[in-house]
């Protein structure tokens, strides 16, 4: 299914231009218009899908590997030494386009830090807590 208004749909369709570096039948890959660094990508699924949560089970099979042999362009194109692969869900996860996408972020040498976080100290009681809430809803 695709959305009317949505960006997403139309440039993983091909109805709005991209500097697209692969397709085949269900994906589309393009460069990030904002990129966090050199080489920055997102792949788009064609469908409209709002986040991973929405995902269907083929496109999600079928995501990761393309992650990888993605990545692994970019590792023997580019001088990167490694990629993160980032997907948001939600408003509150940075999620700002609503059509699923995963980003792969070539990783420099003595480049910017970025996709961190600094770790808090767990508590083992709330520990416990937490995930005794999040197996509950499984
Ligand atoms: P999110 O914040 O939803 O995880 O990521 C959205 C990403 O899409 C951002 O990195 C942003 O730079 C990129 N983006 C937004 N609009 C466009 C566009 O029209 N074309 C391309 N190539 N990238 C876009
Ligand atoms: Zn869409």
């Amino acid at each position: 299914m695709r959305k009317d208004d949505c960006i997403f749909c139309k440039i993983a369709n091909g109805e709005i231009p991209s500097e697209t570096i692969y397709e085949d039948d269900m994906f589309r890959t393009i460069m990030d218009l904002g990129p966090a660094s050199k080489g920055h990508a997102l792949i788009l699924p064609k469908q409209h899908y709002r986040d991973l949560c929405d995902l269907d089970r083929e496109t999600a099979e079928k995501v990761l590997p393309l992650a990888a042999k993605i990545g692994e362009a970019m590792k023997k194109s580019l001088d990167c030494k490694g990629f993160n692969v980032v997907q948001n869900n939600g408003k509150e996860a940075g999620q700002t386009v609503f059509h699923y996408h995963v980003h792969l972020i070539p990783r420099y040498e003595d480049g910017p830090d970025m996709v961190s976080w600094a770790p808090g100290k767990a508590d083992p009681e709330e520990l416990k807590q937490t995930g005794a809430a999040i197996r509950s809803a499984l």
